[in-house]
């Protein structure tokens, strides 16, 4: 399907992935609330669009890029936003990280415009945006699965049909359970190391190749050791995935004691530090850091 792309929000991820997009041949018309990156993404060969709603008026297909739910429903349901300027029969792909409850309201608003809608959150942070190699999970129907798959595929190495919509967010939330207690673990049993007098490198090096070696561990021991929390992956963005998953969680009676522990943690770093930086939590009670 050769058609133009609306791109909205072009943050640490939104940046590379609209790049991959144009690298892949792709036309594209771009916005964001800063114009930076814009006219970065511009140099780059797409055009410019003034609005949500203007973006949408050019494109076929419509990917955002956003930080959480309520930007998401600005951006697509308020006032110039996407649904103003859609064609019928155009599709929206939302690849925020949001609540599922949130997805599922957006796209039937879209439903009721005429205008698809899939949920397709991503999993590898700016390195695998960066490479066009990220985990891209996908709620909604197949036909228009099947229409976007090109599109995403220029921009991921895995691309799932998880469900209808807000499966793909379902599907995010377990990501990020996972991904997050593994960085609390690892910060614990490094401090715990550091403390002890061993060194937290040797530690890793000794233990990535076990059962304890983990892709997050690989990806997250050497940050910390190089005292490196640049973003990456905000904590603040992080928290607001687990603040998403125990109100799911919530609504279907299902307990989540060790996610709701390190959430707990997360409210008493919320910065703009790289996510790894949760191990900070542990090593200031220990009065020591993992280095
Ligand atoms: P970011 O804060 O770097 O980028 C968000 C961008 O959206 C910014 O450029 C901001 O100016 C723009 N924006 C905000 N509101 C807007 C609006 N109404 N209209 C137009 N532009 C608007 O965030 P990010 O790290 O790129 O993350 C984006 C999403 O991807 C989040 O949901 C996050 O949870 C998810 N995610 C991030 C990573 C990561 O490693 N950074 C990995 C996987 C998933």
């Amino acid at each position: 399907m050769s058609c133009k792309i609306g791109f909205i929000g072009l943050g640490i991820m939104g940046k590379p992935m609209s790049k991959n997009l144009l690298k892949a041949g792709h036309s594209l018309v771009v916005h964001d609330i800063r114009p930076e990156p814009v006219e970065e993404v511009v140099a780059a060969g797409a055009e410019s669009g003034a609005s949500a709603k203007e973006v949408a008026a050019r494109a076929e297909i419509i990917v955002t890029m956003l930080p959480d739910g309520p930007d998401v429903e600005q951006a697509i349901l308020g006032p110039s936003g996407v649904l103003e300027g859609a064609k019928t029969g155009s599709i929206v792909v939302d690849m925020s990280s949001i609540s599922p409850i949130v997805a599922q309201k957006v796209g039937a608003a879209c439903a009721e415009r005429g205008v698809e809608f899939l949920d397709a959150p991503v999993s590898g942070g700016e390195p695998k945006a960066i490479d066009a190699t990220l985990a891209i999970m996908v709620g909604g129907n197949q036909e228009a699965f099947d229409k976007v798959l090109p599109v995403l595929k220029a921009m991921g190495a895995s691309v799932t049909l998880t469900g209808p919509v807000g499966a793909g967010n379902v599907t995010k939330l377990a990501n990020q359970i996972i991904v997050a207690l593994n960085i609390a673990a690892m910060g614990e049993a490094l401090t715990l190391a550091t403390k002890a007098g061993v060194s937290p490198e040797v530690v890793f090096n000794a233990i990535k190749g076990g059962l304890a070696g983990s892709t997050v561990l690989n990806a997250k021991a050497p940050m910390v050791i190089a005292r490196n929390f640049k973003p990456g992956f905000r904590i603040r963005l992080h928290h607001k995935d687990l603040r998403n998953a125990l109100a799911a969680a919530s609504s279907l009676n299902v307990p989540l004691p060790l996610t709701s522990l390190v959430q707990q943690e997360l409210v008493a770093l919320l910065n703009d530090w790289d996510h790894s930086g949760i191990v900070t939590f542990t090593e200031r009670a220990a009065q020591v850091e993992i280095k």
